[in-house]
C-alpha cells in the first residue's frame, strides 16, 4: 500500500464507535462513471444542470429521458471499485458505519454496503409524475422516448427517482444524513466537490459536533481548509489503505 495513513487518523479510528462516509461522483470515477464537473460529464454538449431539472424535463422529456438512458447504459456496464469495497469492509470494522451518498448510480449497494443513505435518489428507480406509481428498471414500458404510466387510466410521464436541481431532498434521507453526521466520531468526505448544498453542509455539521473530518479527493475543494486531514489521492487506493492500516493495528 503506497498511501501513508497518518497516526492521528489511525488513533481516532481505533477508538471510533461511529464512522460516516459521505461520497460524491469521484468515488465512482474509477469505475468509469463520469463526474459532472469534468469535461467528460458533458453529453451532446449539454451541461448536467441544463438537463437535470424539472422544467427541462417538462419542455423536452424525450431528451432528458435519453440522457438518463445513456447514463443507465454506462452504469449497467461498470462495476463497483476498491473504494466502494473498502466502505463495505468498514461496516465490519466499526460498531456503526453509515454511507451517505450523493450518487444515484447504485454502486454502493451493488458493492454490498447495507447502511446507505441515498440523498439524491437512485437512477434505477422511476416514478409517475401524475399518480406517483413507482417503476424499477425492469418493469418500465418499452418506448423510444419517455415512457408513460400504464396504471389504470393514467398516462402520466415517468421520471427518474433522482433529486433534480432546485428540488428538495427526501425528508427521511436528509434526517438520516444529519443524524449520521452529527453523531460521527470520524467523518470521511470522499470524491465530492463539496459545492452542492445542502448536502455539502454535512461535513461541517459533523465537525461542529466533534467529528474528526477527513477529506479524500484528487484535488483541493472548498471543504479542504476545514478538514482536519486532507488525503490527496484516488479513493480506490486511499480507502483500502485505511482499511488495511486499521486491520494491521488491530491484529497483534
Ligand atoms: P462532482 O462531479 O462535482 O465532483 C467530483 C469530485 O470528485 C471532484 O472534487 C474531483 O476532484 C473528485 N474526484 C474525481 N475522481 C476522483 C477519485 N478517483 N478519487 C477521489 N476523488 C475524485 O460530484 P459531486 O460532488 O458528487 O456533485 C455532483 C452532483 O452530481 C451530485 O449531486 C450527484 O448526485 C451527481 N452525480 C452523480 C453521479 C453518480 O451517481 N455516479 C455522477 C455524476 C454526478
Ligand atoms: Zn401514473
Amino acid at each position: 500500500m503506497s498511501t501513508h495513513i497518518p497516526d492521528v487518523l489511525l488513533a481516532r479510528l481505533l477508538t471510533a464507535q461511529r464512522v460516516t462516509a459521505f461520497t460524491g461522483a469521484g468515488i465512482s470515477a474509477e469505475s468509469g462513471v463520469p463526474t459532472f464537473r469534468g469535461n467528460e460529464g458533458l453529453w451532446k454538449k449539454f451541461k448536467p444542470e441544463e438537463l437535470a431539472n424539472l422544467s427541462a424535463f417538462m419542455k423536452n422529456p424525450d431528451l432528458v429521458w435519453e440522457w438518463y438512458q445513456a447514463r443507465r447504459t454506462i452504469i449497467g456496464t461498470v462495476q463497483p471499485n476498491d473504494g466502494h469495497r473498502a466502505l463495505v469492509e468498514m461496516e465490519v470494522l466499526f460498531p456503526s458505519c453509515t454511507v451517505i451518498t450523493q450518487n444515484v448510480d447504485n454502486l454502493h449497494r451493488r458493492a454490498g454496503s447495507r447502511n446507505i443513505v441515498e440523498l439524491h435518489g437512485n437512477i434505477e428507480r422511476n416514478y409517475c409524475l401524475s399518480c406517483g406509481a413507482t417503476y424499477d428498471g425492469t418493469d418500465l414500458p418499452h418506448t423510444a422516448g419517455v415512457p408513460r404510466c400504464t396504471r389504470s387510466g393514467c398516462t402520466g410521464l415517468i421520471r427518474p427517482d433522482v433529486v433534480w436541481f432546485g428540488e428538495m431532498l427526501p425528508e427521511d434521507e436528509w434526517e438520516g444524513a444529519v443524524r449520521a453526521s452529527a453523531t460521527a466520531d470520524v467523518f470521511f468526505s470522499i470524491g465530492t466537490s463539496a459545492v452542492v448544498y445542502p448536502a455539502a453542509s454535512l461535513p461541517l455539521t459533523a465537525k461542529q459536533q466533534g467529528a474528526f473530518l477527513v477529506e479524500i479527493n484528487t484535488e483541493r475543494t472548498p471543504l479542504t481548509p476545514s478538514a482536519d486531514l486532507f488525503l490527496q489521492g484516488v479513493s480506490g487506493e486511499v480507502l483500502p489503505a485505511i482499511v488495511h492500516a486499521v486491520r494491521e493495528r488491530r491484529t497483534p
